[in-house]
């Protein structure tokens, strides 16, 4: 067997998550013939299909799996048929648990519009986007401390408060630390200028963030780093997208602005992601849409962002980086040359209008050609 062969964990998932799976291994074999490596694959059970043979959202042995490989691909999971199970037991509960169980605390999302779909992009004009959105995935809000009471205190315009929620943002020194690294050292390895998004106007994690940021910044003189609140970025986003480079923010407004940058490229079906944890531990990989059971079984679903996962989990847990831009030039041509699932489609001339084998098998013909 040769040295430079890899454990990966595989969760096709649910709706059209088996199909770009299968599209994604696909190109994975060709990557691994043209270039030499291999794969050891396990499929594992998690989402709607766990549930349906297991009754649980993750399978038995389905984390020791993945914490004993050297990354994880995952299609997309959930879908109107468990809509209604008991809570406990939701689809996502799966991806709840494989984050917390591999420690991945640093997600990344990269926003690359293709500027031949510029048009589906809801700007016009806005340049070359391509920014790397890396938000904290086990802290803040989200994991902070919740709670609901009733209280029958009277407010000053005579309103009684009544039921009341609360949730709240704590983060540590090291959570901060080790995000805000990873970021400058994403950012040394792009155009090498970080933006640190908070409301330190308002809140004092945030204030956190930036004291941290800035002493950090003198290890990184290279990278040209500013901070923006987060309602502006918000707006900037959309002003002026192609002067970001890397993003870092907290869990809530990494959520949120993620999702933003996602749509300004005007193609769901095109962005992948991977969950990081510490060095030398799997990561997570998967496209950032969900499992779009509207077309599942249509042939209708677009590979890309699964592929471009691979691609990802290639270069960031894998080490495989020529076989990683290998797939992403692959990726550009034939975008470049017009091959088109639906949601990418615009009736542009010389468009090729293709379903999901058929986009898959284009970027294995231009993985080899890429060789030559
Ligand atoms: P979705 O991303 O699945 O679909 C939104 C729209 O985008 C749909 O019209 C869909 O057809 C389209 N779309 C998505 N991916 C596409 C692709 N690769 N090619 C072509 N078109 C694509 O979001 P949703 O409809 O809100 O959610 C559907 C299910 O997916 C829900 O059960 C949700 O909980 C789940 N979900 C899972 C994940 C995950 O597994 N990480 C993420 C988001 C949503």
């Amino acid at each position: 067997m040769s040295e430079r062969n890899y454990k990966i964990a595989v969760i096709r998932g649910d709706g059209i998550g088996p199909e770009i799976v299968d599209s994604a291994l696909k190109v994975l074999d060709k990557a691994e013939s043209l270039s030499g490596f291999t794969t050891e694959r396990s499929y594992v059970l998690a989402g709607g299909s766990a549930i349906d043979s297991c009754g649980i959202p993750l399978a038995y042995g389905a984390l020791e799996t993945c914490q004993s490989s050297d990354a994880v691909l995952l299609g997309a999971v959930g879908g109107p048929k468990w809509d209604n199970v008991d809570p406990s037991i939701r689809p996502e509960k799966a991806l709840l648990a494989l984050r917390k169980g591999l420690g991945l605390y640093a997600n990344l999302r990269p926003a690359i519009m293709y500027k031949e779909l510029a048009s589906a992009s809801p700007l016009k004009n806005s340049g070359d986007i391509d920014i790397m959105i890396v938000r904290e995935l086990t802290g803040g809000i989200y994991f902070g401390e919740n709670g609901a009471f009733d209280s029958t205190e009277v407010m000053a315009d005579g309103t009684v408060k009544g039921r009341v929620a609360y949730d709240t943002e704590a983060y540590s020194e090291g959570e901060i630390t080790r995000i805000v690294r990873q970021a400058f050292e994403f950012a040394m390895g792009r155009r090498k200028k970080l933006t640190l998004v908070d409301k330190a106007n308002v809140l004092r994690t945030s204030r956190l963030w930036r004291e941290i940021t800035m002493s950090l910044s003198a290890e990184y003189p290279e990278v040209a780093l500013d901070f923006l609140y987060v309602d502006n970025c918000s707006m900037q986003l959309i002003g002026r997208p192609s002067s970001f480079d890397v993003i870092v923010t907290s869990n809530m407004f990494g959520d949120i602005l993620s999702d933003e940058a996602g749509m300004i490229t005007g193609s769901i079906g095109m962005l992948p992601s991977a969950s990081l944890g510490k060095p030398g531990t799997p990561g997570l990989f998967e496209p950032i849409h969900g499992s779009a059971p509207d077309i599942a079984g249509t042939g209708k679903a677009n590979p890309l962002a699964t592929i471009l996962s691979v691609a990802m989990m290639l270069r960031w847990s894998l080490g495989e980086v020529e076989a990683a831009d290998m797939i992403e030039n692959a990726v550009k041509d034939v975008i470049s040359a017009g091959y088109r699932t639906p949601d990418i489609a615009n009736g542009e001339n010389g468009e090729i209008s293709v379903n999901t084998a058929e986009m898959t098998d284009a970027v294995v013909e231009y993985l080899c050609n890429d060789l030559h």
